[in-house]
């Protein structure tokens, strides 16, 4: 990547108050700044301590601090996704969009303004603002771009994908998809026509689809056929695969999460348990499971014989946490010595690192998608909402890395089932192994110098050094 330092290009990076979303533009950003771009970062106060790790590696990122816009349905005093759940989404979407008039007068008075926004793909409405203030806006993918992809097929012809009774079929994407209702992208199934907050998120949605590039968190191998598919449906080629981008922040194990108190014990316990026999069960940062769902997850991991570890989220439950206590109270003693319940947040980079893993029940979120790829791991897919559903798809028919174990945010899995398709962890899928290795392998080579992804960098750091102002 050329070195030529360029101080005048500056950008203004907007990221979307959600671990899932802004970690991974924290990642970008970190990339943007070794190749001496100028930053800022907007954020609101609360969430300004998530930046501590990046701002101390670049103490030159500045940071545009303005207040989190009141709005009718967030609790005043929250804002992160993270505090409400992502029934939040589409009241922050609309809230942050109040923040297009401090901006501009930001903007205004800047001696040397940006030359383009990037922002997430939930903050489409910075396609107008960017518009207005005459740069140019940058739409970035958290998620994958097979939802990518799919949620701009939908915004963009609602009226067909709304009507198609029961399941609908792709045909314009890569495979032909078909998907169920209910497995859509959440963001787009909340939409109710005439509902000022849902017609503005369309209108966020949409205007994303114009923007002058677009910057995903995928890489060539894994989802190339969807990078290709927006080039051609866009219209250009500003799409940018950057991902894994977990690999390339300023710090790859620590994920800015909260520490963990468990974390020592974790991770001492995995030292003793052989290569390969461990599943580690997690559902990312906010789901919690019903006590149906729990029981038959803990029957299902008793039954099936394999050394496990499981990540348990207190304090936000579904139901009061002592019901949850009572659920696991025998259980840990019967399992004790091969099984492991975590209670809390733990080290989940450095798990899936660790040797003893060999398998992973993910909800299969972005971030763990990426993740569970990078340590080589397979994937038991349990998707319950937002791109899992999508996600779930490609790793399993289109890329066979993973399988799926249940799907649906309120199925309760037969335990029997559970407990046998986690005991064949132990000796079978054979060749999901081999090819989740391989992926590994693969999202590796990208981010080394000469890899697609680093290549991609690179040809967007070019853009963004042709807009500088003179
Ligand atoms: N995570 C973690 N420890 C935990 C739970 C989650 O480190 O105990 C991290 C995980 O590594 C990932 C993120 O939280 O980076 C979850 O993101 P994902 O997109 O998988 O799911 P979400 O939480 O957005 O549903």
């Amino acid at each position: 990547m050329s070195s030529s330092v360029n101080n005048r290009t500056h950008v203004l990076v907007i990221p979307y108050p959600a671990q899932g979303h802004m970690l991974a533009l924290l990642d970008l950003t970190h990339q943007l700044a070794l190749q001496n771009i100028t930053i800022t970062i907007l954020v609101t106060p609360k969430n300004l301590p998530i930046l501590t790790l990046l701002v101390n590696a670049h103490p030159a990122i500045q940071t545009l601090v303005l207040p989190f816009p009141s709005h009718p349905s967030i609790p005043a005093g929250v804002e992160n996704v993270r505090e409400v759940g992502n029934s939040g989404n589409y009241p922050f979407i609309q809230a942050l969009g109040q923040l297009c008039d401090p901006i501009i007068h930001w903007f205004r008075s800047h001696p040397n303004p940006p030359v383009a926004i990037i922002s997430d793909f939930f903050l489409g409405w910075t396609v107008h603002l960017a518009h207005q203030l005459n740069i140019i806006r940058i739409n970035f993918y958290s998620v994958g771009t097979f939802l990518a992809s799919l949620n701009d097929y939908c915004w963009n012809h609602m009226d067909s994908v709304r009507s198609s009774l029961g399941v609908v079929e792709f045909h314009n994407l890569p495979r032909s998809p078909v998907f169920k209702q209910e497995h859509l992208p959440s963001v787009f199934r909340r939409y109710k026509e005439s509902d000022p907050v849902s017609e503005f998120v369309k209108d966020s949605m949409i205007a994303n689809t114009s923007s002058w590039g677009w910057v995903c968190n995928s890489f060539e191998v894994l989802e190339g056929e969807y990078l290709d598919y927006l080039r051609t449906t866009i219209g250009h080629d500003r799409v940018f695969g950057v991902g894994p981008l977990n690999l390339v922040g300023p710090e790859s194990t620590n994920r800015g999460n909260p520490s963990s108190d468990s974390s020592d014990d974790v991770m001492k316990w995995l030292d003793e348990c052989p290569v390969g026999s461990v599943v580690y069960v997690c559902f990312g940062s906010q789901k919690p499971l019903q006590r149906q769902q729990t029981e038959a997850l803990a029957l299902g991991l008793e039954k099936s014989g394999v050394p496990f570890l499981w990540v348990v989220k207190s304090g936000m439950t579904r139901q009061a946490e002592d019901e949850y206590g009572s659920v696991l109270n025998g259980f840990e003693e019967r399992v004790s010595g091969r099984g492991l319940v975590a209670k809390g947040w733990v080290p989940q980079v450095s798990i899936l690192n660790h040797k003893a893993v060999g398998g992973f029940l993910s909800h299969c979120g972005w971030n763990s998608v990426l993740e569970g790829i990078v340590g080589g791991v397979m994937i038991l897919g349990w998707p319950m909402e937002a791109d899992q559903f999508v996600n779930a798809k490609l790793l399993v028919e289109d890329l066979g890395i993973a399988v799926r174990v249940c799907e649906g945010d309120d199925t309760v899995p037969d335990s029997e089932e559970l407990g046998r398709v986690i005991a064949e962890c132990r000796n079978g899928y054979g060749e999901v192994k081999v090819r989740a290795k391989e992926m590994k392998e693969k999202a590796l080579a990208a981010v080394r110098n000469g890899g697609s992804s680093m290549t991609d960098l690179d040809k967007l750091v070019q853009e963004l050094r042709k807009l500088q102002v003179n």
